[in-house]
């Protein structure tokens, strides 16, 4: 799972059109709010909250939020749009489109053309954010680690969706999407704080589930999301491939939903699961299984026998 805040603004993305200078200037400010702003916001909170910081409401919220964003990427921008790792009823797929969209990491069919282009350069000159590509000592390590964290959001390198996501160009309901997506980023933070106010009936209500359910959900799905672009290419072993630096990192699978088993997919990218072991823990690949059985899923493209014993092997 790979994200971005790369274009907020939402269109450069679909009209492949340069950004002037102050088109730049906008974005890196926006990605600035977006990624610095819940830090400060949720400092604030802890300081004049205190005592009264979240509430049942707020944490019932915030795993809802969590949850139904989380598998918007994992399961919708990641497996379904970027890999075609199954086939989704056309309804499924604009509601996983724009789950995704709600986790604002950026327009689908961005987020699909960064990450192809991360699958297709993994780690080697043109991979967006590869950890090593500042050199191997200490501080290129450090920098490294920084720019593949959240740095390369700042940088200006924009990714060719019509080289990198041609036929999402071409499908009507990614487009929309893609286009509408500065709206799910606002509504991703109105609807909690909504929601807030009609379970808790007052304004403070809503201001609590607007922070915890809207802004420090979405830092913490960015940073997991960043993380496997970050430390699964850094620390953790490799048992499917050494063909690049990616990683398996265990303790994030249950918090990135399957993604931090991110060596077994990068050797088999279109795999519907990651965590390749019956022990790995995968949740978007049991939600494509349940689809799977609903019928709303077909061609699901499950590891093959010789994939998984290759893994067990190593
Ligand atoms: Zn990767
Ligand atoms: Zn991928």
């Amino acid at each position: 799972m790979h994200a971005i805040v790369e274009s907020p603004c939402g269109d450069a993305d679909v009209t492949e059109v340069a950004p002037s200078a102050l088109g730049v200037f906008v974005g890196r400010a926006i990605t600035l709010v977006l990624v610095a702003g819940p830090l400060i916001a949720i400092a604030l909170a802890v300081v004049f909250l205190w005592g009264r910081l979240f509430s049942v409401h707020d944490l019932a919220l915030t795993a809802v939020f969590y949850v139904v964003t989380g598998f918007g990427v994992t399961v919708g921008y990641h497996r379904l749009l970027t890999h075609r790792s199954f086939r989704a009823r056309r309804w499924l797929k604009v509601a996983l489109a724009s789950a995704g969209s709600l986790a604002v990491e950026g327009s689908p069919i961005s987020w699909v053309a960064n990450h192809r282009r991360h699958h297709r350069f993994s780690d080697r000159p043109g991979d967006p954010h590869s950890p090593h590509m500042r050199g191997n000592e200490v501080l290129g390590q450090l920098r490294g680690f920084a720019h593949a964290h959240v740095g390369w959001l700042f940088g200006n390198d924009p990714t060719s969706v019509r080289r990198y996501a041609p036929e999402l160009l071409d499908d009507r309901d990614c487009l929309v999407i893609s286009r509408m997506f500065p709206l799910f980023a606002v509504f991703s933070f109105v609807a909690p704080f909504l929601l807030g106010w009609w379970l808790s009936g007052a304004i403070g209500g809503a201001l609590t589930a607007l922070l915890w359910a809207g802004v420090a959900r979405m830092a913490l799905l960015h940073h997991v999301t960043w993380s496997v672009n970050s430390v699964c290419h850094m620390f953790g072993k490799q048992p499917a491939t050494q063909r690049d630096r990616s990683t398996n990192i265990p303790v994030l699978s249950l918090i990135s939903f399957g993604e931090s088993w991110h060596n077994f997919h990068h050797a088999h990218p279109a795999s519907a699961r990651h965590g390749a072991l019956a022990h790995q823990l995968d949740p978007s690949a049991a939600l494509i299984r349940l689809f799977e059985r609903l019928g709303l899923a077909t061609h699901v493209r499950w590891p093959t026998e010789l994939q998984i014993a290759a893994c067990k092997a190593a």
